[in-house]
């Protein structure tokens, strides 16, 4: 089976909305169409820049995709300062990161919130990347196959068959989090594999369809060779897709 790879920018909380245009468009220059033949590629704004970066590619006719960094998992509601899935599908979202290690770590995320996210953005046409990914101390104890085994179980829980071959899975390390360290070749492809292994056992059938992406400090450097491992379909970037140039290379697996 191919599998199309999806390179994902995550902007994270970077970007006012006057930002996020000159840098949405500086990227639309540095990429030609022939770039988006063999690879999908979703850019993820902060929830205030989504209209502005929609309307600039909608106005230009650009191959990217737009993302989100998070979503509730309720349709409307009394929940002052969250945003619903519905709202995001309205602006022409397509894919909506849930469970992010930050989410996770700085505010408390579960796999069962991970979950419910997932179940709420497939309810609105929209596809999760689910993330996973274990912390350093996890790994240095050994435990790591075992906790990110537990969050695919928990985080996939509610999904069905058609929507776990469509599902993008993000294996992040923690450790590997904006920290300039990234994960071994070998470590990343064996964990990405484990993934696969995973979600095939959940359902038949799914593992093959299942994109998985490596996240944790990708750049040009090293994306090629991350890219090219048998499990990895792709890339969650973070501080790398700040810089249009830097983006542009991973998307066009380009070294520096
Ligand atoms: C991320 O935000 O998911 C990420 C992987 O960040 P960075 O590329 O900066 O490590």
């Amino acid at each position: 089976m191919t599998r199309v790879p999806l390179i994902s920018g995550n902007w994270k909380m970077n970007m006012n909305h006057f930002e996020a245009i000159q840098l949405v468009q500086k990227l639309g220059y540095a990429l030609a169409k022939h770039d988006f033949e063999k690879v999908n590629v979703t850019v993820h704004p902060p929830f205030t820049d989504i209209r502005s970066v929609q309307t600039v590619i909608d106005a230009d006719r650009m191959k990217f995709l737009l993302g989100a960094q998070n979503c509730h998992s309720e349709i409307s509601g009394a929940f002052t300062g969250e945003v619903s899935p519905a709202m995001l599908s309205k602006m022409a979202v397509s894919y909506v990161i849930v469970g992010h290690s930050e989410r996770r770590h700085l505010f408390g995320e579960t796999n069962e919130d991970v979950a419910s996210k997932a179940v709420a953005v497939y309810a609105q046409d929209m596809t999760p990347i689910v993330c996973v990914g274990e912390t350093l101390e996890q790994r240095e104890n050994g435990n790591a196959r075992e906790i990110v085994e537990t969050q695919v179980r928990g985080s996939l829980s509610g999904l069905k068959k058609n929507q776990l071959e469509n599902l993008v899975v993000a294996y992040e390390p923690v450790w590997a989090i904006g920290t300039g360290v990234t994960a071994s070749v070998d470590d990343a492809q064996d964990m990405c594999s484990h993934i696969r292994n995973v979600v095939e056992s959940i359902q038949k059938g799914s593992g093959e369809a299942v994109r998985i992406q490596y996240g944790g400090s990708v750049k040009p450097s090293n994306a090629t060779e991350l890219m090219a491992c048998a499990d990895i379909d792709g890339a969650l970037v973070g501080g790398a897709a700040l810089d249009s140039e830097s983006f542009a290379r991973i998307v066009m697996y380009q070294e520096v």
